[in-house]
């Protein structure tokens, strides 16, 4: 009954690990802690993977409010990436209560690894204090999305120069961040080591509130990569910070010299004293003062700046948390995830399903080895229960003909890794749509990985819409990764990954990789990857396209994309040193995010235009070599506007903008 609320209980020593609904898409929270004065202390909270926050503060009714909840010394293990909104760790309140107090503590707890979306924490009601946590290699940032009076202060937030690692986002009234430490942050845009975001004017609670007299004072920077100010500018979120102020912070970096980007008018803070090392070029007028700084490692393992400038002792407190002094000490905090290649090696005989065979009675992590130069034959599709790996070892690649529908079906919990293995279609079904790859048709709770290396695809074209790797909606891959490999004479798709057609911003992979390939005579595409609608809860798909060769690729009467590459949605889109000949367009969509667009020394020779569009700001990087007076920076595409780069059959390709 929630008209029956608890009030003055305490939850603690309780592991919750796990405990997944296994359809991805189905949301549930696993703690809900409404009433006044309850505390939740020493639980270990890990491995959450569907849908929803792992723990909620609700403020629904008066009786939940003010409610004084103590949230300390808890572990809040690994949460992988979602790939959607939803997999956020803690939130407090919702847009609805933004102007309640909450009056919540959350103090020295652990949260290791918190890699659902962006929001770590999403702070969205007033009055609540952060103190002491530990945030190890999350990505994303905490949050401060709604409601005012904030306090966040002696946090620590390490890195370890993972991708996406970031710090504090302000955004609302009178918020206050102190004493935080952050080191090895990589994060940029909404995840960066600070981020003071742009606001609406007059913003409904559910956007985004302007920033205003808050405080941000005596954080440390240990070689952090970007501080992002009036982040988010565009022309809905068009009111910058003001009365506000930052001062008094540390900026040690050993490598960047450009750590600050600056997105609107900046006037409206006041920067005093904050001190950088010698190489950081601030790029803000005053405020900042260059100094001589080295690292010492204090007693608790962490790097400090130490400099005759610096005034003010920088501190971690002794009620920071640990792995140790959070959680219960009667469960295990290590990682049991198995990787890819850490097992045995089965040697397997060539014949007719004798790579069924050994997958069927191989353990996690297991490394299969194929003959060199062997025949195989499957009669049945092999289960990719684990991670799994096969290969040949020797140059004569073995050889592997498949009569099911697919070769390799990736089961929930399963990785494929495939090396110098050649693949014929010449066996396969007379049926359209089969693939070599494929994931189950069910939803996939773990995030997979799949690389192929080293192989051969050849005559996939028994039937049409015949594809090398083939995703089912619900799936979602850490990875994948095609390398070194050549591809000819195939009726469907390489990789179609763009099974989330919601357009709620879900998507199904976070790095594809392609590099060093051959495409020949394929008639899909070489890659379709999409992530629709305007949410920007996440942050990939991450591409990177380097070192192919597309040769008459995207003709066929089924690929409804009329493309050889067709990206939507794309976050980061690093297209260099390829070669497409004969081929149909590159069309990329760029939509929320300021995606991220690197198109470099691109060879188009009797080949399509490559096609832009979008509707939304996006960043041309200085590589991408633009004509004429096209310079790098942020631009705003209009619904309509268009850029069109010819097809030139030099290396330089030349794009010219079109309204
Ligand atoms: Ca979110």
């Amino acid at each position: 009954m929630k008209t029956e609320l608890a009030n003055n209980t305490r939850l603690t020593e309780c592991v919750i690990d796990n405990f997944t609904n296994p359809q991805r898409d189905v949301q549930d929270y696993w703690i809900a802690i409404y009433g006044k004065n309850n505390r939740l202390d020493h639980n270990h909270i890990s491995g959450k993977k569907n849908l929803g926050v792992t723990m909620i503060v609700g403020l629904d009714t008066e009786g939940s409010r003010e409610n004084n909840h103590q949230i300390d010394h808890n572990y809040f293990g690994p949460r992988p990436t979602f790939g959607n909104n939803g997999g956020e760790t803690l939130r407090i309140g919702t847009s609805y209560q933004a102007l309640e107090n909450s009056n919540t503590l959350v103090a020295s707890n652990y949260f290791d690894r918190c890699n659902g979306e962006h929001e770590i924490i999403s702070n969205k009601s007033c009055k609540n204090t952060f103190k002491y946590n530990v945030f190890y290699e999350c990505t994303g940032t905490l949050t401060m999305r709604h409601g005012n009076e904030t306090l966040v202060d002696g946090n620590v937030f390490i890195g370890n120069n993972k991708p996406s690692t970031g710090g504090v986002r302000v955004i609302n009234a009178k918020q206050t961040v102190i004493n935080n430490y952050n080191v090895g942050l990589t994060g940029y845009r909404f995840r960066g080591a600070f981020v003071m975001m742009n606001g609406v004017p007059n913003s409904t609670p559910n956007r985004y509130v302007q920033v205003s007299e808050s405080i941000v004072k005596d954080n440390t920077f240990v070689n952090c990569e970007h501080i992002q100010l009036c982040a988010g500018s565009d022309a809905e979120r068009s009111a910058p910070p003001i009365s506000s102020e930052i001062s008094d912070n540390i900026f040690y970096n050993d490598k960047k010299t450009d750590l600050f980007t600056v997105y609107d008018d900046i006037s409206g803070i006041k920067f005093e004293n904050n001190l950088t090392t010698e190489n950081i070029d601030p790029g803000i007028k005053t405020g900042f003062v260059k100094a001589e700084m080295k690292l010492l490692k204090n007693e608790q393992g962490f790097l400090i700046p130490t400099s005759d400038a610096i005034k003010k002792e920088i501190k971690i407190s002794s009620e920071i948390a640990t792995k140790e002094n959070t959680g219960v000490n009667w469960y295990s905090k290590k990682d049991v995830a198995v990787a890819l290649n850490s097992g045995k090696v089965i040697k397997v005989e060539q014949g007719i399903n004798t790579l069924f065979d050994v997958a069927q009675a191989s353990e996690p992590g297991d490394i299969i080895e194929l003959v060199e130069g062997g025949s195989y034959l499957l009669t049945k599709t092999v289960q990719v229960n684990h991670p799994l790996t096969f290969k040949t070892v020797g140059t004569k690649k073995a050889t592997i003909l498949f009569e099911r529908m697919m070769a390799f079906e990736i089961q929930n919990g399963g990785s494929l890794s495939l090396e110098n293995l050649k693949f014929d279609g010449a066996k396969s079904p007379d049926y359209a749509g089969n693939s070599v790859i494929s994931t189950s048709k069910n939803s996939m709770i773990d995030n997979y990985k799949l690389f192929i290396d080293n192989c051969e695809f050849v005559d996939l074209i028994v039937n049409h819409s015949f594809d090398v790797v083939k995703v089912s909606k619900n799936t979602f891959a850490d990875t994948l990764s095609i390398k070194n490999s050549t591809f000819k004479n195939i009726t469907g798709h390489i990789a179609a990954l763009d099974k989330e057609t919601d357009d709620l911003g879900a998507y199904n992979v976070e790095y594809l990789i392609m590099k060093n390939n051959t495409f020949s005579d394929i008639q899909g595409a070489a890659l379709r990857l999409y992530r629709g609608g305007t949410d920007e809860s996440t942050f990939g798909p991450f591409l990177e396209v380097d070192h192919n060769v597309f040769d008459h690729v995207g003709f066929g009467k089924k690929n409804k994309y009329k493309a050889a590459m067709s990206l939507y949605g794309v976050q980061v889109n690093d297209i260099t040193n390829n070669i497409f000949t004969n081929c149909e367009p590159m069309e990329m969509y760029l939509v929320v995010g300021e995606p991220i667009v690197n198109v470099l020394n691109n060879n188009f020779f009797n080949s399509e235009e490559i096609k832009v569009t979008g509707d939304q700001k996006y960043t041309i990087q200085k590589t991408w070599k633009v004509n004429p007076n096209f310079e790098a920076g942020t631009y705003q595409l209009s619904k309509k506007s268009e850029l069109v780069g010819k097809a030139t059959d030099g290396l330089d390709l030349g794009i010219i903008f079109k309204n």
